[in-house]
């Protein structure tokens, strides 16, 4: 405010400095002559003024001409000048303003028009690093994969984008389903960015995908590493892929890597199910019973599962069911209420011909949580306790169309896996799969349901006894039954209840 008005002020002096000075100078009378050419003019004071001006804005002007001739000159030789740097400018503005509206163009959604002005962008601008970037997306968003191919494979050779370049071929070769070839493309770019997520991510499915245990487990520590999984994540897929290379191992007979790599996993994870029955199992076979056992004890602590009820029973196959009953107390004991050991328990029962107490130990788990399994135990308790063929009828119905229980399920797809495996058999993902219920879609029991007459109808007719996708609940019943009375041959109600339930699972 005040520097406005002393700029006011200042001016106003100025303007009455000249006026003043004019006035002063037509004054004079006297006169300056000057000679021309041999001619004489006579000049006031004021013309003289005037012409002074005139002259040193001539001179300015000539002086100006003759940069510019001379910057014409050069640029015309290929010289960066003057000109050639407004030109630059120029262009240079026109292509950031081509960049951004295809980057609002990508924003946007338009592929297509990203695509164009990227192209635009390019011939104003030499940042190919920038242009191609833009060009690529706008590629992919339109779904042109020539063109996004062709531009990755030129970021590639510039250094600054060779990351970007390999990561999108990747990502062409991942969406082509040749994974060979884009495992080879993330192990290059992870050399190049040892630290990124994604990559070490992509790796590491690619990897699982193709059985290659050892580097993808190179790959997890790069990601514990760069801090990208956390520690107890770390350590339970560490023993998952230790796991996978022991199964790998055993399959080939390599007996001792597999025991060294199912303990490893075990000892990585001790509540991983398959490593503590795999550990447990070679310890059995390394007539080593008590280290199994302690395994076992170890991981049902956590959580009691069917499979490490089974290698449990495996430790002893040939007691009888009076002693089995007896040595599964400790498992029993650790989780009274959970309904897998209500389930172990009813089992072990049914398998000493106990009825009652298969019954008691039940408790009312076929009412509050009826699936398959605890419906089918019910079944063989009336069949065992002489109830009518109509009863026991009515339990094998009711199991049919009942949820399953608890299965190995993708939580990546829902797929559901009669065994566990490290990386899902549908959707390919790795360390997926969680014990878990089903959830019971209403068209799942529509169709059975509407079939019930038929199939208890032909159960009476056929008692096939094949049992293809026989799961833990006959395979317990009928081993606990078969391995500790192996000389029962005549029909006893309880061999009649072991078919129940086999019956049950066809
Ligand atoms: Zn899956």
């Amino acid at each position: 405010m005040l520097w406005s008005l002393l700029k006011v002020v200042i001016f106003i002096a100025i303007v009455a400095g000249l006026t003043f000075g004019v006035g002063r100078l037509s004054e004079f009378d006297e006169v300056a002559f000057l000679t021309v050419a041999g001619r004489e003019f006579a000049l006031t004071p004021i013309m003289a003024i005037v012409l002074a001006t005139v002259l040193l804005l001539g001179v300015w002007l000539l002086f100006k001409a003759v940069g510019l001739i001379v910057a014409t000159l050069r640029f015309l030789n290929g010289d960066e000048t003057a000109i050639s740097r407004y030109f630059n400018r120029r262009a240079e503005r026109k292509g950031f303003e081509a960049l951004a509206e295809g980057m609002m163009a990508l924003a946007a959604g338009e592929g297509r028009l990203a695509i164009r002005k990227a192209e635009r962008a390019e011939k104003y601008l030499s940042r190919p690093e920038l242009t191609k970037l833009v060009l690529a997306q706008g590629a992919e968003m339109a779904g042109d994969r020539a063109l996004a191919t062709e531009t990755y494979k030129a970021l590639v050779t510039d250094n600054r984008t060779r990351f970007v370049g390999v990561r999108g071929l990747m990502k062409q070769k991942l969406e082509s389903g040749d994974t060979e070839t884009a495992m080879k493309l993330a192990e290059r770019a992870l050399a190049l960015r040892p630290k990124n997520e994604e990559v070490q991510t992509t790796l590491l499915q690619l990897q699982a995908r193709h059985e290659d245990w050892a580097g993808a487990r190179a790959t997890l520590s790069k990601a514990l590493k760069a801090g990208n999984v956390p520690r107890d994540l770390h350590k339970r897929r560490d023993a998952v892929l230790a796991l996978a290379h022991a199964r790998a191992a055993m399959a080939e007979g390599k007996i001792a890597d597999a025991t060294r790599d199912a303990t490893e996993a075990n000892r990585l994870a001790p509540t991983l199910v398959p490593a503590a029955v795999m550990a447990a199992r070679l310890a059995i076979a390394d007539k080593n019973p008590r280290n199994a056992a302690k395994i076992i004890k170890a991981a049902w602590t956590t959580e009691p599962h069917p499979d490490l009820a089974a290698a449990f029973a495996e430790i002893e196959p040939n007691e009888t069911p009076a002693a089995r009953l007896k040595r599964f107390q400790p498992l029993l004991a650790k989780h009274p209420g959970n309904p897998e050991t209500k389930l172990l328990e009813a089992e072990l029962q049914i398998a000493k011909e106990d009825f009652p107490a298969a019954r008691r130990a039940l408790g009312d788990l076929a009412e509050t949580h009826p699936n398959a399994r605890s419906l089918t135990i019910m079944a063989a308790i009336e069949r065992g306790q002489g109830a009518e063929d109509r009863i026991v009828r009515a339990w094998l119905a009711r199991a049919v169309t009942a949820s399953r229980g608890p299965q190995w399920i993708c939580g990546n797809c829902g797929h559901v896996h009669a065994e566990w495996r490290p990386v899902c058999a549908n959707c390919e993902s790795f360390d997926t799969l969680a014990w878990e219920e089903a959830p019971q879609s209403e068209a799942a029991l529509a169709g059975p349901a509407s079939m019930l007459p038929l199939i208890v109808g032909a159960l009476e007719d056929h008692r096939g006894p094949e049992v293809e996708e026989a799961d833990t609940v006959a395979e317990t019943v009928e081993e606990t039954n078969d391995d500790a009375a192996p000389e029962a041959t005549e029909a006893t109600p309880s061999d009649n209840a072991t078919e129940t339930v086999a019956e049950a699972r066809n």
